[in-house]
């Protein structure tokens, strides 16, 4: 029989985890503040354990998954002398310092740790292609990754940095929000003269797949970055200020908020003002790192 695993923390993520592992054949203890949500997993064998000091008592591995580190924190403080020889899989979201402080003081307290990012929703959580990131110990990881890969097919080890984890599901994140951002302010301004994001669709669809997505993931431009090689024979900063001076005149003229897109023009106008105009945009990342002190 597998070994026995702990979910704590039962939100539409927790569920899917703890899913996932009666799937696999482990028997499986949870826990959550509100109980009610386990019925379907203890319909399916899972043990509902009566408090969070039960559950940790239940398996070696536990695997938390709330909402914040602070809720994290105050629900396993008080527990700290249960630790010793239990095995802590934080997939819960945060900051680097947060993982890096969590861990240390696990391991203060007798416990080994690995810091994971869940880079999926919970209806991907089982299935081979999804990507979850951990970093930790490499020994304790290769330990647990059978029983880890039951969540995520692709479970990518990237060191023994525990802020590693969550540097690049942040990193990714912020791309989400700013692509995402970007095709909000985009509808904003469609509609002021009433088209639909329908009609839009087909374009933009032609947009992403054949600007944006090699634009963003084009290795030769990560290369040069990596380098600090930022040539062009594309697009210039130039060019792109005036692009953006567009947006913001534009949607400023159908009383459309741009206070998103100011801080970018910031940025660009401070690198062409240092005499950067003919390098490529991705300039601004030196401006985004030491930004002018205001
Ligand atoms: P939910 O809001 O669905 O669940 C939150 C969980 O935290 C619940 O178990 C909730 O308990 C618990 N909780 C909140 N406050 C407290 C508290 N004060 N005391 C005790 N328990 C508390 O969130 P998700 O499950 O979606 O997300 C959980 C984590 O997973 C987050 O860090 C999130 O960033 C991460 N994640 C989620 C993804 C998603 O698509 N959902 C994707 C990738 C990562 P209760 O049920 O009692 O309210």
């Amino acid at each position: 029989i597998p070994a026995s695993v702990t979910v704590i923390g039962l939100g539409n993520m927790g569920v899917a985890l703890a899913d996932a592992f009666l799937k696999g054949g482990h028997p499986t203890t949870v826990w959550n503040r509100s109980a009610d949500k386990a019925n379907g997993l203890v319909e399916k064998g899972a043990v509902l354990a009566g408090s969070v000091r039960e559950a940790i008592a239940a398996s070696n591995l536990v695997v938390v998954c709330l909402s914040t580190y602070k809720v994290m924190q105050e629900q396993l403080a008080p527990l700290e002398n249960e630790l010793s020889g239990r095995v802590i899989v934080n997939l819960t979201t945060g900051t680097p310092e947060d993982a890096r402080k969590t861990a240390k003081w696990v391991s203060e307290h007798g416990g080994q740790y690995l810091d994971g990012a869940i880079m999926a929703i919970p209806q991907m959580i089982g299935l081979p292609e999804t990507l979850i990131f951990y970093g930790g110990s490499k020994a304790l990881f290769e330990a647990y990754e059978p029983t880890l890969k039951l969540l995520g097919g692709n479970a990518a080890y990237l060191g023994e940095d525990y802020g590693v984890p969550l540097i690049y599901d942040l990193s990714l994140l912020t791309m989400m929000y700013g692509a995402w951002y970007g095709s909000m302010h985009a509808h904003a301004l469609l509609s002021t003269a009433n088209i639909t994001g329908t009609e839009f669709l087909p374009y933009a669809t032609n947009w992403v797949n054949h600007l944006i997505a090699p634009l963003l993931t084009d290795p030769v431009a990560a290369r040069a970055r990596d380098e600090g090689n930022f040539t062009t024979d594309v697009s210039n900063l130039n060019t792109n200020k005036l692009g953006l001076e567009h947006i913001i005149h534009a949607s400023q003229e159908q009383g459309i908020t741009v206070e998103w897109l100011m801080p970018l023009l910031t940025l660009a106008t401070q690198k062409v003002a240092e005499g950067y105009g003919a390098d490529s945009f991705d300039r601004v990342i030196e401006a985004i790192r030491k930004p002018l002190v205001k």
